[in-house]
Parts: C-alpha cells; sequence; structure tokens
C-alpha cells in the first residue's frame, strides 16, 4: 500500500461528522440552521475550537491583519511556499451547517489523516479559515481572500462597518485579542496552489447522481448597492403631487431592472436580496431606500454590458428623488487551470468515486485565490442544492468522499517541490 493509501484510508467520516455537527452548535439556530456572523463573538469561539483540534496535531496557528486564520501543517522544506486548503467558517444570518465549514474541517481532517499516517510532505500544508466571505454582516464579502490577493486596501476595509456602527477594525481587534496564542503575520505570501472544498449548494450533482464536482471556474459577478434619497412626510395630509416617496421610486427602479435583466435562457441571475427602508414608519412616507443588487453571468462580455446599463436605468426610473448608485465588486467570470483540475480528477478516478466537471454558479474565497497561486475547487452535493439555508443538508459519506479527494489532492500538490 502506498503512502499516499495510508493517508487516505486515516480518513474518518465519523470525526469528520461529528465535528461539523460541534461547529453548527456553535451559533446554532431554532431551525436547525447556524447565525454565526463574520467577526462576531460566535466565530471566535468557532474559531478556538478549530485551533483546539488542531492543537494535537502540532499545527501551528497564525492570523494575519483582517483575521484570516492559518493553521500549518509543516513539511520537509520549511521556505519552500506551502499548499493551501479552506473555505469561511462565517454564514448568513440563517445560514446552513456546511456552506464554507466543510472546507475548514476537511481541510484539518486530510491533516489529521496525513498526522496519522505519518506522511510528512515536501511543502508544508496550510488550513485556512477567510475572513468574512458571506459579507452579510460587513459588505462587502469574501474580505479576506480579497485582501490576501491584495485587490482591496486594508484600511479601507477595517471603516466598514455593520448595522450597529461596530468597524471591522473593532472586531478584528477583539478576534485577536481573544487568540493570544496565535501568532501575527503580514497579509498575503506567496503560495505553491490553494484548493477549496465546498458544498455545491446548487442541484446538478445531486439531479446527476454524482459524488464529486471537479470545479471548472467561477461564474462573473457584480455588485451595487443603490441609495434612492426622497423626504420624510405625513402620511395623511401630504399631497401626492408633492410626495418624493423613495419606495415608490425604488419599487418602479425595480420593476425596471427586473425587465431589462431577464433572459428567457434563465442564465442571467439578478438578485435584489436586501432592502431598507427609513424611517420605516407605518404613517410616514418613505424618505430613503437602500437596496443590493447582486448580478451573476457566466460570460465576462454579458455580465459587464448587463451591470453597465443599472446605473442609468435607475437614472430614468429615480422620479422626484435623488439617486445614488455606487459598486461594490465587479468579478469577471474565470476558469481554474488544468493543472489543478487534472489531480483532482485523477484522484477521483483512483478512488473510484463518481464524479464530473461543473462550473460553480456561486462565488468563493478561490476566485481570489486564483490571481495568487493555481487553484481548483472540489464540490460535493447538498440536498436539493438547498444552501443559504437553514435547512441545508448534506450526507456524511459525501462529506467523507469529498474530504478523501481533497487528502489525495493536497498530498499530491504538496508532495513535489
Ligand atoms: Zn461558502
Amino acid at each position: 500500500m502506498s503512502l499516499l493509501d495510508n493517508v487516505i484510508n486515516e480518513i474518518s467520516q465519523e470525526r469528520l461528522w461529528s465535528r461539523h455537527l460541534q461547529l453548527a452548535e456553535i451559533g446554532a439556530t431554532p431551525a436547525g440552521g447556524v447565525n454565526r456572523q463574520a467577526l462576531s463573538r460566535e466565530e471566535i469561539t468557532a474559531r478556538q475550537l478549530l485551533v483546539q483540534w488542531s492543537s494535537p496535531l502540532g499545527l501551528i496557528p497564525y492570523s494575519d491583519a483582517i483575521g484570516n486564520l492559518f493553521l500549518r501543517y509543516p513539511g520537509k522544506h520549511a521556505e519552500a511556499e506551502p499548499v493551501l486548503t479552506g473555505s469561511h467558517i462565517d454564514t448568513q444570518p440563517t445560514g446552513g451547517r456546511f456552506d464554507g465549514s466543510f472546507g475548514v474541517l476537511a481541510g484539518l481532517e486530510i491533516v489529521e489523516a496525513m498526522h496519522g499516517a505519518q506522511f510528512k510532505p515536501e511543502r508544508s500544508i496550510e488550513v485556512v479559515a477567510w475572513t468574512n466571505e458571506e459579507g452579510s454582516r460587513f459588505a462587502p464579502g469574501m474580505m479576506g481572500s480579497a485582501l490576501f490577493r491584495g485587490q482591496r486596501d486594508l484600511e479601507s476595509m477595517l471603516k466598514v462597518e455593520d448595522l450597529a456602527g461596530i468597524s471591522v477594525r473593532e472586531s478584528v481587534e477583539a478576534v485577536r485579542a481573544a487568540e493570544p496564542n496565535v501568532a501575527s503575520r503580514s497579509i498575503g505570501f506567496p503560495v505553491a496552489a490553494y484548493v477549496e472544498a465546498h458544498i455545491e449548494q446548487g442541484p446538478i450533482l445531486e439531479m446527476q447522481q454524482k459524488i464529486i464536482g471537479v470545479v471548472s471556474g467561477i461564474q462573473g459577478k457584480r455588485v451595487f448597492r443603490v441609495t434612492v434619497q426622497g423626504e420624510e412626510n405625513h402620511a395623511g395630509t401630504s399631497p401626492r403631487a408633492l410626495r418624493k416617496d423613495a419606495l415608490v421610486t425604488s419599487v418602479d427602479m425595480l420593476s425596471a431592472l427586473h425587465i431589462a435583466m431577464h433572459d428567457a435562457e434563465d442564465i442571467v441571475k439578478f438578485t435584489v436580496g436586501f432592502l431598507e427602508i427609513s424611517p420605516n414608519a407605518p404613517s410616514v412616507v418613505p424618505s430613503s431606500v437602500h437596496f443590493s443588487i447582486d448580478l451573476r453571468h457566466p460570460d465576462s462580455a454579458t455580465l459587464n454590458a448587463l451591470g453597465d446599463a443599472i446605473p442609468g436605468l435607475c437614472e430614468q426610473h429615480r422620479g422626484p428623488c435623488t439617486l445614488q448608485v455606487k459598486e461594490l465588486s465587479n468579478d469577471p467570470s474565470l476558469e481554474f487551470p488544468s493543472v489543478v483540475r487534472d489531480v483532482i480528477r485523477d484522484v477521483a478516478v483512483e478512488l473510484d468515486i463518481d464524479h464530473m466537471d461543473l462550473p460553480s454558479a456561486a462565488g468563493h474565497d478561490a476566485r481570489h485565490l486564483h490571481y495568487v497561486c493555481p487553484t481548483g475547487m472540489i464540490f460535493v452535493p447538498c440536498a436539493g442544492g438547498i444552501s443559504h439555508n437553514e435547512a441545508e443538508s448534506c450526507k456524511a459519506e459525501d462529506l467523507f468522499n469529498g474530504a478523501r479527494v481533497l487528502a489525495g489532492t493536497i498530498a499530491r500538490l504538496a508532495d513535489r517541490v
């Protein structure tokens, strides 16, 4: 039996599954989901649990100025760029137990298996939990991986506030103060390869009865924040002609956008998932509305054309109100290199696990790592493709097989210099 077989045989379905359940207790919601938002008290507790699980394996914990957490499994050549694997442990306010957590826990499981099999790769392996992937408490999402890539400016990210007025800066300070034994490290360093395991968050693997998705790439995404400013007034006395009703204007705007973004093939994904009315009182004409736009398309040219049309469409429908349309992020579609995809596919073939190639419709931290090093992703099915939902559900056996493929892939990528 090869050393690689020994590693894969050490992967424990039971340990991996029970850790998912334990982690899901932190921020558990009554409906069976998880509310563990970025840099929250719950996330601090979850990070401590990760560090606790990793310490018997001799993993060395680090974090950087945005709070990205790295757990290093040393290889033979300390100076060689490490191979990274992981994902995120923050969730949406009504998130599930597997989104993000699977990638981090699978990463931990594979180094535990390597430790058990006494496998020391040529390169070090680091398990990473990226800060604020979800972007629900602090916008934009994927903050940690974007900063790691060098795409964003640290100071401006630290200034971002949540709805309660708490800044990223204060929150990162609280996280790091709670982790006195986690060493500091600067943001961004050379990486040999990155592989992220994740639940599919879509229905394709389940429909095709496949266990592993070899992810071909990630569809592009643009995010906008629109502010419509009207004027507060009395609901009983102010005449229609004089009203500057920010909600009426927004409804008109959203309807026009919805029509413009409609395609018969259902490839364009246009979503307004956040809307905030002020003052949000039953007898007051709304004075302002903020809403988000999340626009995605696998073809970058189409995404550009549609996104570029948004400010003009909003302007045409602003009525008596004033308008601000701000683009928060613009990420083109990308294709992962075959050098990583081929390793994932080869391992799935060797382990005789049903697999298929498929693109990722959702964004992931791997989007940013793609610009740092050769990157790939491994998908496992989730029930009904349901995610960002408390009902999110996966089979223990699928997670186990995902971790086995990840172990083979990372071992191979890390065992070459
Ligand atoms: Zn995720």
